[in-house]
């Protein structure tokens, strides 16, 4: 899942296809040269727990 937020009406738009031409449903402003930024949501950070082996 991807979001876009529309430099014109300011609000946040999802699409799961990044490469079809994004509009955005707002105020129809053409959003295709907007990078795409991942849905965070979905996103899981883990942070390795080795490193805690490292003292001498
Ligand atoms: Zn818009």
């Amino acid at each position: 899942m991807y979001s876009k937020l529309c430099p014109d009406c300011k609000k946040k738009s999802y699409s799961s296809n990044v490469k079809e031409k994004w509009i955005c449903p707002y105020c129809g402003n053409d959003l295709s040269n907007v990078n795409p930024s991942v849905d965070s949501a979905k996103v899981k950070k883990t942070t390795p727990s080795a490193n805690r082996k490292n003292k001498p």
